[in-house]
C-alpha cells in the first residue's frame, strides 16, 4: 500500500514536472480536513435544513432573517478553521510559478487563507466571508452585518443604495458568476494538467 503510495506520488511529481500550465480544481473535500464538514460528513450540517433558494430569499424578510441566523450560527461553529496540508500543496504549485491560479467551488475563504491572493482563486460558487448588495454588488463586512442584525432582528439594508445584502456565495437558482466562469474555462482549456482535489 505504501509502496503504490510511494509510486502514485513520484508519478504525479513526475507529471507536475513536465507539465507547461497545471490547473487546480477543489470541492469541499480539501475543507474537511480543516474541519468543515462537506455534504455528505456524519451528522452533516447541510442536510439539517433545506437550502433557502435565491428567488425566496429576495422576496422574503423571513427567509433572508432565517438564512442570516444559519449563517451566523455556521460562522461560530468553523472560526476556527485553518487550511489544510491540501490548501498548503496547492499554495506552494501556486507560489513556484506552476499554477496560475485554483478554480474552487468553495466558499470558505481557506485558499486566500493559505497564502492566495483574491486573484489566484477564481471562486465558482462565490465566497462566504463578506457580503455584497444584491443590487449595487458593494461589498460589506460580515462583522458589521452581525452588529446590526444583533441589535435588530433584521439584516441590515446596503449602506449606499438600500438593496438587499445576502454573502457573496451563489445559492440555489442564483446565476453562476460570468468572471469566474470565464476565468475558470480560459485556465482549463490552456493548462497542460488539471489537478483536482476534494
Ligand atoms: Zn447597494
Amino acid at each position: 500500500m505504501t509502496e503504490s503510495l510511494d509510486a502514485s506520488i513520484a508519478a504525479l511529481q513526475d507529471m507536475i514536472q513536465d507539465a507547461r500550465i497545471v490547473a487546480g480544481f477543489t470541492g469541499a473535500g480539501i475543507s474537511t480536513e480543516s474541519g468543515i464538514p462537506d455534504f455528505r460528513s456524519p451528522d452533516s450540517p447541510w442536510m439539517r435544513h433545506k437550502p433557502i433558494p435565491f428567488e425566496l430569499f429576495q422576496h422574503s424578510a423571513e427567509a433572508r432573517r432565517e438564512a442570516w441566523r444559519r449563517k451566523f450560527a455556521m460562522d461560530d461553529l468553523y472560526r476556527d478553521a485553518r487550511p489544510s496540508v491540501g490548501h498548503l500543496g496547492f499554495a506552494s504549485l501556486v507560489a513556484a510559478g506552476r499554477m496560475p491560479a485554483v478554480i474552487t467551488q468553495n466558499i470558505d475563504g481557506l485558499h486566500q487563507a493559505s497564502g492566495l491572493t483574491a486573484d489566484q482563486v477564481i471562486e465558482l460558487h462565490g465566497n462566504g466571508t463578506y457580503a455584497k448588495c444584491l443590487a449595487c454588488g458593494l461589498r460589506h463586512e460580515l462583522d458589521w452585518v452581525r452588529r446590526c442584525f444583533e441589535s435588530d432582528g433584521d439584516p441590515p439594508d446596503c449602506r449606499i443604495c438600500g438593496g438587499i445584502l445576502k454573502t457573496a456565495t451563489v445559492s440555489f437558482g442564483q446565476t453562476m458568476p460570468d468572471e469566474a466562469m470565464r476565468r475558470a474555462q480560459k485556465l482549463t482549456t490552456s493548462c497542460d494538467l488539471f489537478l483536482v482535489a476534494g
